[in-house]
């Protein structure tokens, strides 16, 4: 699979032409007057902004489906994947029989190769982008403009119908579990079984249950849309180009069965199948002082024995103070206050999985 992000358009008539929503995207990165027209198929294409693409069906079956990607703008694996994707459907090499709504979130962070121009802009949903005070930065404009867009897709499409939300992620590090999700709190209702099995098809054996609200875009779309929503990890960060695509294949093809609605029979839901985890302890940076006490290539999800140091934070030590627990995410160069680490154990769903 190769990206045609050298091959940018100028005009979005060309659209019709390459299909490369990727390459419009990352020529007009911050803006993009909105357009659309028909495929030959019926699908009605709509560009609402830059890296927003609202694709539907004539008749449309019953999933309205979301597929993020470039929410960090350096993580190119899933960008390609997405810009692929998009390219067959606009070429209509595949039809979609759902309702779809591709977002490249962070397209002027895609073209300086960054995670970020300012700020993370998965630290900024369900409101939190109107939290900072002065001129807000492009990523808080781009994350309320993205809630809007979203909350838009799924009104659009109504109540009865099945919503999800994928928000594709690669990781700054490896991970002993080379991909995981990040389940979102759901606020005391039961994971979903089919969701489970779902991504297990895709390749994602091991979840992350959160047991707190967040402001990442997952978390947005579960709670205020009401969608089935996970920031999945696929792999480790990689620029354009160089990523190894057939890492993804699984993904990949599960994603395109989706959305052509011809999946296969999933196997049925075996607990023992999967890594579980729940965050036991979230570290914040609390002095320019902090410091993480293991190699900084260390993986995602990696255990040491009980009472080893894992961080100093002026007078303050973090140690292992549970079996199994584990380090995810570490990250000792983020603003004061914020996030630089968490501590996660595994635990069992027995009981609190439904269809
Ligand atoms: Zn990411």
């Amino acid at each position: 699979m190769k990206t045609n992000i050298l091959n940018r358009i100028v005009e979005p008539e060309a659209l019709q032409q390459s299909g490369d929503f990727l390459g419009l995207t990352l020529t007009y990165p911050k803006e993009l007057t909105p357009f659309a027209y028909t495929l030959n198929n019926g699908t009605v294409v709509e560009v609402w902004d830059t890296g927003v693409l609202c694709l539907t069906p004539a008749n449309p079956a019953g999933i309205d489906l979301v597929l993020s990607s470039g929410v960090h703008g350096n993580e190119t694996a899933p960008i390609e994947l997405c810009a692929a994707i998009c390219q067959d459907l606009l070429l209509e090499k595949i039809q979609s029989r759902h309702r779809l709504l591709f977002l490249f979130g962070n397209p002027p962070a895609m073209n300086s190769a960054k995670r970020e121009l300012v700020d993370n802009l998965n630290r900024l949903f369900s409101g939190h982008h109107s939290k900072g005070e002065g001129e807000p930065s492009w990523e808080r404009q781009r994350a309320a403009a993205l809630e809007q867009y979203v909350l838009r897709f799924f009104n659009e499409g109504g109540a009865n119908r099945q919503r999800l939300l994928y928000d594709l992620h690669t990781a700054i590090r490896g991970s002993q579990f080379e991909k995981f999700a990040v389940y979102p709190f759901l606020h005391g209702k039961p994971w979903s079984k089919s969701q489970l099995q779902f991504l297990h098809a895709c390749g994602v054996e091991t979840f992350l249950l959160m047991q707190t609200p967040a402001s990442t875009f997952s978390y947005f779309g579960a709670q205020s849309c009401g969608a089935h929503a996970f920031t999945l990890e696929l792999g480790k960060v990689r620029p354009f180009g160089e990523n190894d695509m057939s890492r993804f294949a699984d993904c990949d093809l599960m994603l395109r069965a989706l959305i052509v609605d011809a999946l296969p029979a999933l196997a049925d839901f075996d607990e023992s199948r999967f890594n579980f985890f729940v965050v036991s302890r979230a570290v914040n940076k609390q002095s320019e002082q902090f410091e993480l006490c293991f190699a900084r290539n260390i993986e995602n999800f990696t255990q040491f024995p009980l009472g080893t140091v894992l961080a100093r934070d002026g007078d303050i030590e973090y140690r292992v103070d549970e079996p199994g627990e584990a380090i995810i995410f570490p990250n000792a160069d983020v603003a004061l206050g914020q996030r630089a680490m968490l501590l996660v154990k595994p635990v069992s769903v027995a009981g609190q999985v439904s269809d």
